[in-house]
């Protein structure tokens, strides 16, 4: 038998949504703590490793970003292949995001077979005074989807740690 602390486990979790919803700043947040207000589509890292500790075991995951390829509906199977988690964001003040959380579930489902843990990301929070999208509607199309839901903001912090564990949590869940 091997030694149980030296398990150790690698995921792959991609972030997709809309453009500009915020994908790019909250791995940003999660990973370094950093926040941009004009970020650029493109910022060239294609994943980040994060780890954290769960049953005293070291998890991994390696957190992939688009380059900004969902402006054109491109995103290449290779930003999904072997994915066992992803954030499916929308951006809570404007419609347009929240209504296209279906067709990236469906792309999503399309280029992987195996269980995903997906979680419904409803970031900007701090926008509450253009607030587009109620918490209520969010929840019952998570529930409806039988996925995680939370709502974030990279720019003030909130949420944003809790929404990547919850995430990296099932997938470990899902395994063990
Ligand atoms: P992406 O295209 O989905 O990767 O989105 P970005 O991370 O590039 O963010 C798009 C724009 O939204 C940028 O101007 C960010 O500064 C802004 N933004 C991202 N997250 C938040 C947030 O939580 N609150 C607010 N108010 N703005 C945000
Ligand atoms: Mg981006």
């Amino acid at each position: 038998m091997e030694d149980e602390e030296l398990e150790e486990y690698l995921f792959k979790v991609v972030i997709i949504g809309d453009s500009a919803v915020g994908k790019s700043n909250l791995l940003s947040r999660y990973a370094r703590n950093e926040f941009n207000l004009h970020s650029k589509a493109t910022i060239g890292v294609e994943f980040q490793t994060q780890s954290m500790e769960i049953d005293g075991k070291e998890v991994k995951a390696q957190i992939w970003d688009t380059a900004g390829q969902e402006r054109f509906r491109a995103v290449t199977s290779a930003y999904y292949r072997g994915a066992v988690g992803a954030l499916v964001v929308y951006d809570i003040s404007r419609r347009t995001t929240f209504e296209s959380v279906g067709r990236w579930l469906e792309e999503l489902k399309t280029h992987n077979d195996k269980t995903v843990a997906r979680i419904l990301v409803g970031n900007k929070s701090d926008l509450e005074n253009i607030r587009d999208i109620s918490v209520e509607e969010a929840k019952s199309l998570a529930e409806e989807e039988g996925m995680f839901f939370m709502e974030t903001s990279a720019l003030n912090s909130t949420n944003v740690r809790t929404a990547f564990e919850m995430v990296i949590k099932e997938i470990y869940n899902n395994i063990s």
